[in-house]
């Protein structure tokens, strides 16, 4: 403990019972693991200093952004140091030239997305967390949000980094350019890693032009399945919306709960948000205009159109609110399923379906233009072991529907430590034992963020 304090000083490091308490939780489910101790560096030279020390002492660390992970990624399952980043949080410059922004990992998403915006440039990525989830988490995760529909995931604003490996040794991947065709991309290999390759301390991330116009509109239905069906309609006749979200009605009732609802939204049975975006509002009333035309055969009841920022900003808080909301309603495991858009009203029928067998509650709603559902199974008043029991046999028969429609188990929420026992549903053996090898290369003892990702078996 004393040499982690000379490295870092003295109030980085905690071992309080409310530090263990708070940093042993993510947003996971009810999953509580307290660390031994809570470091909280404040640049990549003092977590290079951690790391060295952690290797020597062969202890593990388990990297921390703003703990919102909903697969556990961020849990110090095997106890030993958490490793916080939240004190590396500047911006370092905002380039407008080669549109460019270096970060530190510790940045608050919505933060830089304010700053860069503020420069007339812009930063897609939009997890619904991203007033509390850090650039770094991000980039671990390769997360996402509704505007990856258009503008790809984190990844694709990926252009270099910095991190500490887990002997310790500082290293840099790719460079603040916008084109990098020099040897193998170890950006894009940590990029999504999970904190299990190395601790990501900065980050060069590619920006674009602001979009000039934003136009939201909403499609309310009677029917959930011609909701779900119209988003492979609406890409087939060439929409390419900069989002497309899609809420089935429990989940449009729990966000009720928090924030207004139309009364149109509220008694709908299911409700496609879409937004659009360019730099020619003219350009965007005119896709509005079309799609209006043809709402009748989509099965829509009508087309709510927000055009002002308020108006936007009241519809999508309806989206917005539906995660917590969901969640607020009992102990829930997601599922973070993702198929081909053209088959997301085949996987709404059968979530509910196996959900049915299982008596167990399911509410959806998520990324439709990405072909990701959310489908959040509810414990509700179910016994523990009951619950338990349910919820996994559930997930099996979910994860199953999936893979037979090509689809994946996650999308965007990682693998983490809950989803490791379904990874194995969609990667080959030849595959995961390929993922321990690289693992092995950057971390050979295994002590960066362990018992994550890789099942133990291989
Ligand atoms: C209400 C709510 C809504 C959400 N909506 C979305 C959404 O729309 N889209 C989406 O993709 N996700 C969403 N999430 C999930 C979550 O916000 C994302 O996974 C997010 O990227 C996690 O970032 P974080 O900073 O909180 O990371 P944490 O939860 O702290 O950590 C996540 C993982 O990253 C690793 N990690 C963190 N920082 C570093 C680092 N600097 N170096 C190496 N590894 C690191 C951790 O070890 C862990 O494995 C949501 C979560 C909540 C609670």
């Amino acid at each position: 403990m004393d040499s982690l304090r000379s490295a870092v000083g003295a109030d980085a490091v905690r071992t309080d019972d409310a530090s263990l308490d708070k940093y042993g939780r993510d947003e996971t489910e009810d999953l509580h693991f307290p660390p031994s101790v809570v470091v909280l560096p404040s640049s990549q030279r003092e977590v290079a200093a951690v790391m060295g020390l952690a290797s020597h002492e062969q202890v593990p660390v388990t990297p921390r952004g703003g703990g919102t992970g909903l697969s556990g990624g961020a849990l110090p399952v095997r106890g030993g140091i958490l490793l916080s980043l939240e004190r590396l949080d500047r911006i370092r410059r905002i380039d407008p030239v080669d549109m460019i922004a270096e970060v530190e990992a510790g940045v608050v998403t919505a933060h830089l997305q304010e700053e860069v915006e503020l420069q007339g440039l812009f930063y897609p990525p939009d997890p619904a967390s991203r007033e509390s989830c850090f650039i770094g988490g991000n980039i671990a995760e390769d997360s996402a949000g509704p505007r990856s529909c258009k503008y790809g995931t984190t990844r694709h604003f990926v252009l270099g980094l910095e991190a500490v490996l887990a002997d310790g040794t500082p290293i840099t991947t790719g460079a603040a350019v916008r084109k990098n065709a020099a040897g193998y991309d170890l950006t894009q290999l940590l990029v999504g890693s999970e904190g299990t390759l190395a601790v990501v301390t900065a980050a060069q991330l590619r920006l674009l032009a602001l979009p000039k116009a934003r136009l939201t509109l909403g499609l309310p239905f009677q029917r959930c399945d011609e909701a779900a069906n119209s988003v492979a309609e609406i890409f087939r006749r060439g929409f390419q919306p900069a989002a497309c979200e899609f809420m089935e009605q429990a989940a449009i009732l729990a966000a009720a709960m928090k924030v207004d609802v139309p009364p149109q939204v509220r008694e709908c049975e299911a409700f496609l948000l879409l937004e659009f975006d360019g730099d020619r509002p003219d350009l965007l009333i005119e896709q509005a205009a079309a799609l209006d035309a043809i709402t009748d055969q989509l099965g829509a009841t009508e087309t709510l159109v927000a055009e002002t920022e308020v108006e936007q900003r009241r519809m999508w808080q309806i989206r917005s609110a539906a995660g917590e909301a969901v969640k607020g309603l009992s102990d829930y495991k997601e599922a973070d399923t993702v198929v081909p858009r053209a088959s997301i009203g085949a996987l709404l029928q059968g979530a509910h379906e196996i959900a049915d067998r299982h008596r167990i509650r399911a509410i959806c709603y998520g990324h439709a233009g990405d072909g990701n559902l959310h489908v959040n199974l509810l414990r509700g008043g179910l016994e523990l072991s009951d619950w338990q029991r349910r919820r996994d046999s559930a997930e099996d028969d979910l994860f199953a529907l999936v893979v037979r429609m090509g689809g994946t188990v996650t999308g965007e929420h990682g693998i983490g430590w809950t989803q490791r026992r379904h990874l194995e549903k969609v990667r080959s053996p030849e595959e995961i034992h390929l993922m321990n090898s690289i693992k092995r290369a950057f971390d050979p003892t295994g002590i960066l963020n362990p018992g994550k990702v890789i099942p133990d078996s291989y």
